[in-house]
């Protein structure tokens, strides 16, 4: 039995404190988000500098309806660097917390993010009932995340869990595999929440069959990505079900849960709006179409985000989920936009897409992809390195696998790309150990 999202209830108690009578449904809630938005409007033009000039064209009589929030500029990571200062709307002294975070990609920098008690409160209050999707009262989660300090995100965590009479205990980022499968042992662990990779490295360690399969009774992913063959491998092993929840710290590191259904997230709506937008032009995008993730905050004192890019890939769920909630969902976050080439206009294929399609190739160690322009026509080619096995079959073999792909699949129906040549070869990496592999995208330049 599927039971239903446990954040209904809760969005629906969100909205009774403004509209009394309110039932959970898509009109009502769009109606509860329209005034929370001409709120988040008026507070931060009033009180930080950086809203005060950027939405000068803009009053809350302008919006309407939801849809009037596409002619509201959009921010993102680059108007925070180096200007976090002036997007504050309350004095230094009731900052609680500031998170800093690098930009690798940038020279600007580093971009800060600040929180009242009053925001970290609003987030505790989300991993409560988000975290009500998997575990039961009684029950003991190991957290693969860093909580040492007041107000981190395993800090908080814990925090939330206490209240549902469930506890959190803080392990940290995993360094040690074998040690954290004692740990889970000793501690009698019915649920973990980590990130992907580090998470799995306990899994696949050679001590985990120990753990026994059905003791992980569920698993929490926080990421902006999880492959599947991830999620399988922790079925597998420990026999549990795995949840991916999506945030960042922006979104006051939490944004969406899947429930039992598995059937994309169920958002913090009453906490945030979430638009999805043509990476390229902007422009709004429509249920089902997929493009970036854009969310305007409500309610947060210190720092409102006002449709605030993402970076992320994903689309609107439209109609109830399995579940039984009416709301619209987001499905599942694709990867980062950097990470993917356009396909025709509604197409996008990544990393992602391609590392589920050749990994599953016996012998591939690597390979390297590239989308060309061959007569006027895009075309990927991918060139495969399989060390000194060089079988006809092989290359077949990989053919196959990418027009099976869903992404390529329906784009190739479509005339959109067509697989060009697939060869062996040795795929060189730059020394530097951040190297991620990326799809070289010839056609969209010369487009
Ligand atoms: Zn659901």
């Amino acid at each position: 039995m599927i039971h239903r999202t446990p954040l209904d209830k809760w969005i629906l108690s969100k909205m009774s404190k403004t509209l009394p009578s309110a039932n959970l449904s898509q009109s009502e809630l769009e109606y509860y988000q329209l005034g929370k938005l001409k709120e988040t409007i008026d507070y931060a033009k009033s009180r930080s500098p950086f809203y005060k000039g950027y939405l000068k064209h803009f009053t809350r009589d302008g919006l309407t309806c939801l849809e009037d929030m596409r002619r509201l500029p959009l921010t993102n990571s680059e108007h925070v660097e180096g200007r976090a200062p002036e997007f504050l709307c309350v004095s230094q002294s009731e900052v609680q917390r500031i998170v800093t975070l690098r930009n690798l990609q940038s020279s600007q920098g580093t971009r800060r993010i600040y929180f009242t008690a009053s925001d970290i409160e609003q987030t505790t209050d989300f991993f409560h009932h988000g975290m009500s999707t998997l575990v039961e009262p009684g029950q003991r989660v190991l957290i693969l995340m860093p909580g040492d300090r007041p107000d981190t995100v395993g800090d908080l965590l814990v925090k939330a869990l206490e209240r549902m009479d469930v506890e959190g205990i803080v392990y940290g980022f995993v360094m040690d595999p074998a040690d954290a499968v004692q740990k889970i042992k000793r501690q009698e662990i019915d649920a973990v929440v980590g990130v992907p990779t580090n998470t799995l490295s306990v899994a696949r360690h050679e001590d985990s069959a120990s753990i026994g399969r059905g003791r992980i009774k569920t698993v929490l992913l926080s990421s902006d990505y999880v492959s599947p063959a991830i999620i399988r491998e922790f079925e597998r092993i420990w026999g549990c079900r795995v949840f991916n929840h999506y945030g960042s710290t922006e979104m006051g590191f939490g944004g969406g849960v899947e429930c039992q259904a598995f059937s994309g997230y169920h958002m913090r709506e009453a906490d945030m709006f979430f638009e999805i937008v043509d990476p390229n032009s902007g422009e709004l995008l429509e249920p089902g179409e997929l493009g970036e993730v854009v969310f305007t905050t409500f309610g947060r004192q210190a720092m409102p985000l006002i449709r605030y890019r993402t970076g992320d890939l994903s689309k609107i769920l439209s109609g109830p989920c399995p579940c039984g909630s009416p709301l619209t969902r987001l499905d599942r976050v694709r990867g980062r936009i950097p990470d993917f080439v356009r396909l025709g206009q509604n197409h996008w294929l990544g990393v992602p897409d391609l590392d589920d399609a050749l990994f599953c190739v016996d012998k591939l160690i690597d390979y390297q992809a590239s989308l060309i322009c061959r007569n006027n026509q895009p075309q990927l080619d991918i060139i495969v390195d399989t060390g000194s096995s060089h079988k006809r079959q092989i290359l077949e073999r990989i053919r196959q696998s990418l027009t099976q792909t869903v992404a390529l699949k329906n784009a190739i129906e479509e005339g959109a790309v067509s697989i060009g040549s697939v060869s062996f070869g040795v795929v060189r990496k730059p020394e530097s150990s951040s190297f991620k592999r990326k799809i070289v995208d010839l056609w969209n330049l010369s487009g």
